[in-house]
């Protein structure tokens, strides 16, 4: 991925803000964030981008070249380093703005980023800034239930016992910090996740009307 060695120097962002909204969605793993990303783009027409996805998408690629080292993190449940990352949103923005027809203005939900402060860091200062963080706040029993469930039928390598232990700590550990730092800022809008669906995607539009206007 050329976009890696380009990203290391890079100190302005590729995109304006006036043209790219961007909103980070973060939670603990199981706190709901991919069902409410769903709702999001259904309502409000945002493209979602989730990091993990996009890592299970090149760690499968064949012939990548970080397809045994984005394996060995995902079932560690550790960060993934964040040029890898970066890169992978960086090139999904891009080719979805090059489809759009009106390709300066372009909405998108980053699912899952950033955890890790470097990675909000390096985003902001070489992609673009964000508006704000949507902070899905869920007790970890919670989260455990849910992603024993998902692991009966999800096939993915990280929803078992060992795996979610390892998630949880990170979360804790590193992700954390990230919403502290947005925190600070007064960039993060904090939502209840432990209702079921319909109720939290609720508090969700209620949040981001205040936040965006009605006629977002
Ligand atoms: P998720 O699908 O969001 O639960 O993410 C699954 C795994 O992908 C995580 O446990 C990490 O190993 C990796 N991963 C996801 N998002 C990131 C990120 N922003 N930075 C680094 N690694 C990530």
């Amino acid at each position: 991925m050329s976009t890696i060695d380009n990203l290391k120097d890079r100190t302005t962002p590729v995109f304006s803000k006036d043209d790219v909204t961007v909103l980070f969605v973060l939670g603990g793993p199981g706190a709901g964030k991919g069902t409410q990303c769903e709702r999001l783009v259904a309502k409000y027409g945002f493209a979602h981008l989730s990091a993990g996805d996009l890592l299970r998408a090149e760690q499968n690629r064949p012939n990548s070249e970080f397809g045994s080292l984005i394996r060995e993190h995902i079932r560690n449940g550790t960060i993934v380093p964040m040029e890898v990352t970066i890169a992978l949103l960086e090139s999904s923005m891009r080719s979805i703005l090059s489809s759009n027809p009106n390709p300066s203005k372009g909405k998108f939900l980053i699912d899952g980023f950033p955890r890790k402060l470097d990675q909000a860091l390096k985003f902001e200062e070489a992609v673009v800034p964000a508006r704000f963080v949507l902070f899905y706040d869920c007790p970890e029993a919670e989260m455990e239930r849910r992603l024993m469930e998902r692991g009966k039928t999800s096939g993915r390598e990280d929803d078992n016992a060992d795996s979610i232990r390892k998630r949880f700590r990170t979360f804790v550990d590193t992700s954390m910090p990230v919403v502290e730092y947005f925190e600070a800022q007064d960039r993060v809008v904090k939502i209840d996740a432990r209702p079921e669906p319909d109720k939290v995607f609720e508090a969700t539009q209620a949040e981001l009307a205040k936040r965006l206007g009605e006629n977002f």
